[in-house]
């Protein structure tokens, strides 16, 4: 059984932000509220008012500016799946985004909220990551933005402050010639491991590279150390040494035992998928870039 809440649906960042502070910790944002209406149910999370950042048309805009692209927070996940700039200029994301959960899941929730909450088991987060995506966050005051790296800071943890919103992604396209791919394994909806590969490959070398992984510990990480040394690699050679970096991967992405796998378990699947996901780019990617 849920308390009864009250809704409150502002229209601007600032009613929004005005509303935060005002109710503090009684009151919490809500989007699609894939997650806040299974806590509020589980007891997990208390609250007595709902923010509704729905009616906020900026929060639904998706647009191409110089070449990134801009998603507002309460762009839900089956739209970016579908959407055409998506599918061209992130064609891993809008992979990754047809991944989640499930159809009612992916057409209820949203990037903003799945961003916000910072679950590990999440997939949109660790596509972005070797985009070199920025957040823009927002609140009565002003904006700032900040790298989404900056952004996730531990599990169930973000950058965000009180009376803070996330109002917008910008996704940068990946450099001229990189392809890039998603892999995920899992047993249920949520995934037990997520990898992001992105590389530019030159007479079956790798050029230059970009990785990122999610779901082993608290939160989603770029391998800026893998990165540099597969550098100049082939295929063969970069798979062997992702194989071999364990202690590389244990320190970096700290893997827990949870229900959705052992640390161990995850740990070695990570530099499997890790070479299967250069492989796929070496071929191709997930689609055309
Ligand atoms: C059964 C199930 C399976 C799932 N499987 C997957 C999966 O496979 N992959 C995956 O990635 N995710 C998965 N999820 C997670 C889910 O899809 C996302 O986390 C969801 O998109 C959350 O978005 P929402 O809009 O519903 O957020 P809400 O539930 O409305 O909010 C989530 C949290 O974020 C805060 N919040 C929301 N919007 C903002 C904002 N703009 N600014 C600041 N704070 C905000 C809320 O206050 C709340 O704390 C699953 C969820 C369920 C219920």
């Amino acid at each position: 059984m849920i308390n009864p809440l009250k809704l409150v649906q502002p229209t601007t960042i600032q009613e929004a932000s005005k509303a935060l502070a005002e109710f503090g910790e009684k009151a919490k944002i809500y989007a699609g509220g894939a997650e806040l209406m299974l806590l509020l149910r589980n007891g997990l999370l208390d609250a007595e008012i709902l923010v509704d950042v729905k009616q906020i048309t900026r929060l639904h805009q998706v647009s191409a500016d110089n070449g990134a692209l801009r998603v507002g927070a309460c762009v839900t996940h089956h739209a970016l799946e579908k959407n055409s700039m998506v599918r061209e200029h992130a064609p891993s994301l809008a992979y990754a985004e047809s991944q989640v959960a499930n159809v009612r899941v992916r057409n209820q929730g949203t990037l903003g909220g799945n961003l916000s909450f910072n679950d590990p088991h999440s997939d949109p987060g660790t596509v972005l990551l070797i985009h070199n995506a920025s957040v823009t966050l927002g609140n009565g005051k002003g904006e700032r933005r900040m790298a989404l790296s900056d952004f996730f800071v531990d599990m169930y943890a973000t950058a965000l402050e009180a009376g803070d919103l996330l109002l917008e992604v910008e996704i940068p396209p990946l450099p001229a010639r990189m392809k890039s791919s998603y892999l995920r394994l899992h047993r249920y909806q949520r995934p037990t491991l997520g990898v992001a590969a992105g590389a530019r490959m030159n007479n079956g070398a790798i050029e230059e590279v970009r990785l990122a992984v999610g779901c082993v510990g608290p939160k989603a990480e770029r391998l800026a150390a893998l990165e540099t040394k597969i550098q100049g690699a082939r295929l063969s050679g970069a798979k062997r040494i992702l194989a071999e970096e364990k202690t590389y991967l244990r320190d970096l992405l700290r893997p827990v035992d949870d229900l959705l796998g052992s640390a161990a378990y995850k740990l070695y699947m990570t530099g499997v998928l890790l070479g299967d996901a250069l492989e796929q780019v070496a071929q191709e990617g997930n689609l055309e870039n």
